[in-house]
C-alpha cells in the first residue's frame, strides 16, 4: 500500500500561471515561422497546460541569425566583464524574488515535488548563476614564458555563438549548466529546450532580460529535436554545441557537428552508476542513501545509483529494508506537502518503465515490491525494487530512467570493481563504507566522472560533473566547464631588443 498522506491537504504553492508560449529570439517574445504550436501536458493528469510556438529550422535560423549579430557587433562580447558579471548577479536576485512561482511552473510541466523544486532547485539555479557571474570577470590568460626573444601571451576569448540542448528532467539545472558559462565567457546562445517541458525556461529567461541582458544575447526556441534540435547541431553559423541528454541523441549530436563545421561539442549523456554498500555499513543508513539515490526525481537522473551492489553478508537485511523505505515513499500529487515522489514525465517514458519493469521479471528477477503504475490517472509509478538481479539482465545494463532499484549481490571488493565498471556508461558511482581502504581504493578503480564517498547527488557549482566511456565528453560546473565556452589564442610577438 502506498502512502497517500498528503492527498487531501490543500496545494502549499502559489497559484501559477503560463505568461510566456512563444519563442523567445533578439530580446522579443515571437511566433513561430510556421505559426505551429505544440501541447505542452500536466503529468499528473495528461492534460494540456498551454500551447507553445514549436520552433523548426527556420526559427532555428533566425535565433542563430540574432546570436551571432550579438556576439559579432556586440555588446555582449565588448562589454566589461564586471558589466556582464553584473546583470547575471541581477539575474540571480530577481531568481529569488520570483523562486516559488518558477518552482510552480516547474512542477506544474515536468511534475516533480513542489518542496523539491522550491527549496532546492530555484535555489540552486540562483546559486549556479551567482557562482557564474562571479566567474565572468576572473577569465585571464597567461604570459608563457617561450624560448627565444618572443613575448608570448595565451588570450582566452569567447567561442562565438554556442548551441545549447538540454532535456526535461532538470530544466532550470540544466539551463543554468549550459547558458551560466557561456554567458560569463562572453559567448552569445542559442537554447533548444525539451519538447516536454518548454515553460520554465521562457519564464527565468525573461528575468534575464529584465536584469539588462541586451537583445539578442541568449534565444530560446521550443520545439522537437529531429526538427530544431538537428538544426542547431548542424547549423553552418554555430560555434559550439552543448548537449544533455541520451547517449543516442549524443551520438547524432556528435555527427551533425561533425558533417556540418566541425563545431566543438560538449556531450552529458547517460549512465548507469554502481552503488556500492561494503559489508562495514551501517545497514539503515546505506538503506537510506541508496533510496534516495534511485529514486530522487522519480528516477529520472541521468546519475541515479540503478545498480545497488551489496555485499553478500548484509544483503538479505539491505532487501528487506529497502523494501520497507519503499514502502514508506509518499507518491501522490507533487503539488503537495510531504510528497516524495511525482508523476513520470510523459506516457512514452512511462510505458518504457512499465516494459522494464516486465523484463525485470520475465528475465527472472525477484520482484521485491512494487512493479506496476499507481492509480489510473496521470504517469504514477509504484517505487519498485528487484533483487537477485544479474549483471547480464536488461535491467542491470540499460538505462530505465524510472523509480525502478535493481539490487545485485557481492562478495570481494576486487569483483565488485569489475562488475561495476562493466558497462557502457561511466557517468557516477556511490560508495558506502567505513573503511578508508576501502573508499580509497574504490575511488580510485571505478571508471567515472563522479564518485560520492557515503553521500549522493551533491551537486555544488564548484564540483565538476560529466562522464568516462558513453557517458559523454567534457565537464559541466566548476572551472572545467569554462573550457568548453573558450577558444585559446596565442599571441607570439618578437622582441626586438631580446637582450635589454
Ligand atoms: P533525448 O536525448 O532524445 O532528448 C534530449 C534532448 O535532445 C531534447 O531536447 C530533445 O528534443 C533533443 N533531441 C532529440 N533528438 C534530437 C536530434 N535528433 N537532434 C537534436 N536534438 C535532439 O532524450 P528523451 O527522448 O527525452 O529520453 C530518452 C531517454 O534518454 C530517457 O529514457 C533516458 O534514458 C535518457 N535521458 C537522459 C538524460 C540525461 O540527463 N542524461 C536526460 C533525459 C533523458
Amino acid at each position: 500500500r502506498f502512502s497517500t498522506a498528503a492527498a487531501a491537504e490543500e496545494p502549499i504553492s502559489p497559484p501559477v500561471q503560463v505568461n510566456y508560449t512563444q519563442l523567445l529570439i533578439d530580446g522579443k517574445f515571437v511566433d513561430s515561422a510556421s505559426g505551429k504550436t505544440f501541447p505542452t501536458l500536466d503529468p499528473r493528469t495528461g492534460e494540456v497546460i498551454a500551447h507553445v510556438s514549436e520552433g523548426d529550422s527556420e526559427d532555428i535560423d533566425r535565433a542563430v541569425l540574432a546570436a551571432r549579430k550579438a556576439f559579432d557587433e556586440g555588446p555582449w562580447p565588448k562589454m566589461t566583464a564586471y558589466e556582464r558579471s553584473r546583470i547575471l548577479f541581477r539575474f540571480a536576485d530577481l531568481i529569488e524574488k520570483h523562486n516559488d512561482e518558477i518552482a510552480a511552473l516547474e512542477t506544474w510541466d515536468n511534475g516533480k515535488p513542489y518542496e523539491q523544486a522550491a527549496n532546492v532547485e530555484v535555489p540552486m539555479l540562483a546559486r549556479l548563476m551567482r557562482y557564474y557571474a562571479g566567474w565572468a570577470d576572473k577569465i585571464h590568460g597567461l604570459i608563457v614564458p617561450a624560448d627565444g626573444p618572443h613575448h608570448v601571451q595565451v588570450l582566452h576569448e569567447p567561442i562565438g555563438v554556442a548551441g545549447q540542448i538540454i532535456p526535461w528532467n532538470f530544466p532550470l539545472l540544466m539551463f543554468s549548466w549550459k547558458v551560466g558559462p557561456a554567458l560569463a565567457c562572453g559567448n552569445t546562445v542559442v537554447l533548444k529546450t525539451a519538447e516536454q517541458t518548454p515553460l520554465s525556461a521562457l519564464y527565468v529567461s525573461k528575468l534575464l532580460y529584465e536584469a539588462g541582458l541586451p537583445e539578442g544575447v541568449l534565444n530560446v526556441v521550443s520545439g522537437f529535436g529531429p526538427t530544431a534540435g538537428a538544426a542547431l547541431a548542424s547549423h553552418m553559423d554555430v560555434d559550439k554545441i552543448a548537449f544533455t541528454g541520451s547517449t543516442d541523441t549524443g551520438k547524432i549530436i556528435l555527427e551533425l557537428a561533425a558533417r556540418s563545421n566541425l563545431k566543438s561539442v560538449t556531450l552529458e549523456l547517460g549512465g548507469k552508476s554502481p552503488f556500492i554498500v561494503m559489508d562495514d555499513a551501517d545497514v539503515d543508513h546505506a538503506v537510506e542513501l541508496a533510496h534516495f539515490a534511485l529514486f530522487f526525481n522519480q528516477g529520472q537522473c541521468c546519475c541515479a545509483g540503478s545498480r545497488t551492489f551489496v555485499h553478500e553478508r548484509i544483503y538479505d537485511e539491505f532487501v528487506e529494508k529497502s523494501k520497507a523505505r519503499a514502502l514508506k515513499r509518499v507518491v501522490g500529487d507533487p503539488f503537495k506537502k510531504g510528497v516524495e515522489q511525482g508523476p513520470q514525465i510523459d506516457e512514452e517514458q512511462f510505458k518504457k518503465i512499465l516494459r522494464y519493469i516486465r523484463y525485470g521479471v520475465d528475465g527472472g528477477a525477484s520482484l521485491v515490491t512494487g512493479g506496476d503504475r499507481l492509480g489510473d490517472k496521470g504517469y504514477y509509478i509504484q517505487p519498485t525494487i528487484f533483487s537477485d538481479v544479474q549483471d547480464g539482465m536488461k535491467i542491470a545494463q540499460e538505462e530505465i530512467f524510472g523509480p525502478v532499484q535493481s539490487i545485485l549481490k557481492f562478495n570481494d571488493l576486487k569483483e565488485v570493481i569489475k562488475r561495476a565498471n562493466a558497462s557502457q556508461y561511466g557517468l557516477a558511482a556511490g560508495v558506502f563504507t567505513n573503511n578508508l581502504n576501502t573508499a580509497n581504493t574504490l575511488a580510485r578503480a571505478l571508471r567515472v566522472g563522479t564518485v560520492w564517498v557515503n553521500c549522493f547527488d551533491v551537486f555544488d557549482a564548484a564540483i565538476p560533473f560529466g562522464g568516462y566511456k558513453q557517458s559523454g565528453i567534457g565537464r559541466e560546473k566548476g572551472i572545467d566547464s569554462l573550457k568548453n565556452y573558450l577558444q585559446i589564442k596565442a599571441v607570439v610577438t618578437r622582441l626586438k631588443n631580446a637582450a635589454w
